[in-house]
């Protein structure tokens, strides 16, 4: 079922390739997405569209981050090997798969229980093993923070208090904010009180929403 051709490396270095003209410099972040196999995470049909830099349809109407989307955000993120990372929307699962590959501690949180359920399918598939919950990103995983890095792959109308909690002193969030369109945000906790804010442009994601579905 899940089979990486040299038709798809070959679509995927076309996409690092891509991902690099557009400004993506880290390299740890363009290998690990040259490793991991961005069509395994759609419905079959999609698959020659797997590599082109497109939001694409998943299941519950949500979509899989564009690949420069996903690279921006991760590029920011600035993961380091062993960090624990919060992630909010877990979706198709592809951004998390990412971050295993930059060989993060990744704690992943998505509120459709179909979503949550496939995306499980495909991190086998890979062997890889973040760790997975359905729930209402909102509230965070407070028996398992602090986190050094929180990533949110939704539009998040404010800043998430209860997240930024969760944080390490010292530790970043990477944000969408807005309705409608979405300014991209870096936040650095400085103190239990105080925040460092950098912004980073427009960007389009689907909202975040509260509350769980089993559909
Ligand atoms: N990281 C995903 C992006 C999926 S789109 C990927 O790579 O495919 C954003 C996801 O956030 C959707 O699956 C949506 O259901 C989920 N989401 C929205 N609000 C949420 C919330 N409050 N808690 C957890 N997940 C949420």
């Amino acid at each position: 079922m899940f089979v990486d051709s040299f038709k798809h490396k070959g679509m995927r270095r076309l996409m690092i390739e891509h991902l690099r003209s557009k400004g993506i410099s880290d390299q740890r972040v363009l290998d690990a997405m040259n490793n991991v196999p961005r069509h395994f995470f759609l419905d079959s049909s999609l698959d020659t569209l797997a590599y082109e830099d497109k939001a694409l349809e998943i299941l519950c109407k949500q979509t899989i981050s564009q690949p420069s989307t996903v690279a921006f955000q991760t590029q920011l993120l600035d993961v380091s090997p062993f960090e624990k990372v919060l992630e909010i929307g877990t979706g198709s699962g592809y951004q998390t798969s990412v971050l295993c590959f930059l060989k993060a501690r990744v704690y992943t949180i998505e509120r459709f229980k179909p979503l949550h359920n496939s995306a499980q399918m495909v991190f086998d598939a890979l062997k890889i093993r973040p760790k997975c919950f359905f729930g209402d990103g909102y509230l965070g995983l407070p028996a398992f923070a602090p986190f050094d890095k929180v990533l949110i792959t939704c539009a998040a109308p404010s800043l998430p208090k209860e997240l930024v909690k969760q944080m390490k002193i010292g530790g970043v969030m990477v944000v969408p904010i807005g309705e409608g369109t979405q300014t991209m945000y870096r936040i650095k906790k400085l103190s239990e009180t105080e925040i460092d804010v950098q912004s980073y442009g427009e960007f389009k994601f689907v909202p975040m929403l509260k509350e769980r579905k089993f559909y």
